[in-house]
């Protein structure tokens, strides 16, 4: 049986080159045309080039997003772009206009074309036509229950992506104009002002529907399906999917890190004990900065457990040092400065394909050998004396107990 893949996205060639180092099997990116989420990406073809070229050492597959809906001035260098990143050895394409979808077929042949979510499929039957339309992979609505994904991949012959985490779309994804109304900003074009999130006074007939300071939000929490993952492999979808191209470094690192276990411990071992799926959970809280929830995988979620605000987990640990270097004999680190952090701090290293190891930080050094008492300076590179055997490229946080989280 061919292994699930573990799909992460990325906004920059840096978190692309870790999402595959903390265990992504392909990555999605964004270029700067054509794309929703075009206005934060940093891929250029020159960087789709660079990433196709990284991600072979690991034998991970590159992803493009061509997944805007066109209008007609929209398609001008369409075919050009389609051609060099065909060249360039992408893998595939995810695509939302079925205009695109045929025109890529056509004009570079060799790229796989993925239906994007953008497209709400919810079922087989529309999984069916989009086969025999010649497409290589659907990639299924975010409002998609676990009985809709296992019925539709039993009964689909083209490979099933599903969302296991990361943000939600209130509307369906795709379907939402409220950006462009609220903003003239296209939601649909690549850019969406989240109106959904901000802060709204409710009012009927002039009365406010609320308290002054309980201001109401559309936003849904974000999706987190870690404890469905072992049914999604026993039901043969093809990729887990993991939202975020926006997301931060430490973020990416411990999602992606965190579902690889998962999953290769499902493999392993063909069971996921409780107790080690909430180590998973708790693991997963540490990177989040919003609240977390099972989307639709147990069928339509109530408001309590879907709108923001109610329930749910929060970031439990600061991200606050980058290894770049360790010395096993002199047990010195260099260290890259990204939060505020002092020596005489209970802190937690973690890295790709490793076990976490607490520790207490010892004292800080600067370059020029000095004692610092707070690195605070972001990037700035330190050196202390580590207990615990690092790598480079794993991260550090500071373990915070009982913080209230701030939304
Ligand atoms: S406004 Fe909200 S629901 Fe609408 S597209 Fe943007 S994020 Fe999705």
């Amino acid at each position: 049986m061919k292994k699930i893949e573990l799909l992460a996205p990325a906004g920059d060639l840096e978190r692309l080159k870790l999402a595959i180092r903390y265990g992504a099997d392909a990555v999605y990116i964004g270029g700067k045309k054509f794309s929703l989420r075009s206005r934060a990406s940093n891929f250029g073809i020159e960087q789709i080039k660079e990433a196709v070229q990284f991600a072979n050492e690991y034998e991970a597959h590159i992803h493009v997003t061509i997944n805007m809906l066109p209008h007609e001035e929209d398609f001008e260098g369409l075919e050009e772009y389609l051609k060099q990143l065909e060249e360039a050895g992408v893998t595939a394409v995810i695509v939302a206009s079925f205009a695109i979808m045929k025109f890529a077929k056509r004009v570079a042949p060799k790229l796989e074309v993925h239906v994007s979510t953008q497209h709400s499929s919810t079922n087989s039957s529309v999984v069916s036509f989009w086969k025999s339309m010649g497409m290589d992979r659907v990639v299924l609505a975010r409002e998609c229950s676990l009985k809709d994904i296992v019925e539709t991949t039993k009964h689909s012959k083209v490979p099933i992506e599903a969302f296991i985490h990361g943000g939600m779309c209130i509307s369906y994804s795709g379907r939402c104009t409220l950006s462009n109304n609220m903003t003239t900003r296209d939601a649909n074009r690549g850019g969406c002002a989240q109106s959904c999130r901000w802060k709204y006074r409710l009012y009927e007939d002039g009365n406010p529907l609320h308290k002054e300071d309980q201001l109401f939000s559309m936003s849904s929490k974000d999706l987190c399906a870690i404890e469905y993952i072992p049914a999604l492999i026993d039901a043969q979808v093809a990729s887990l999917k993991i939202e975020g191209r926006m997301k931060s470094q430490y973020y990416i690192a411990t999602v992606i890190g965190t579902y690889r276990k998962c999953i290769d411990a499902y493999y392993e071992t063909k069971k996921i004990s409780p107790e080690l799926m909430a180590t998973y959970k708790q693991e997963l809280t540490k990177a989040e900065n919003r609240r977390t929830a099972i989307g639709f995988y147990d069928g339509m979620p109530k408001s309590s457990a879907h709108l923001y605000g109610v329930n749910g987990s929060g970031v439990s640990q600061e991200f606050i040092a980058y290894v770049l270097d360790y010395n096993k004999e002199t047990k010195v680190a260099t260290l890259e400065v990204r939060n505020n952090f002092t020596a005489n701090i209970q802190c937690e290293a973690f890295g790709p394909h490793k076990q976490n190891q607490k520790f207490m930080m010892n004292t800080l050094y600067t370059q020029d050998n000095e004692v610092l008492e707070v690195a605070k300076t972001p990037m700035q590179v330190i050196y202390t004396t580590l207990d615990v055997e690092v790598s480079k490229h794993d991260m550090i946080r500071k373990v915070m107990i009982n913080k209230e989280n701030v939304y």
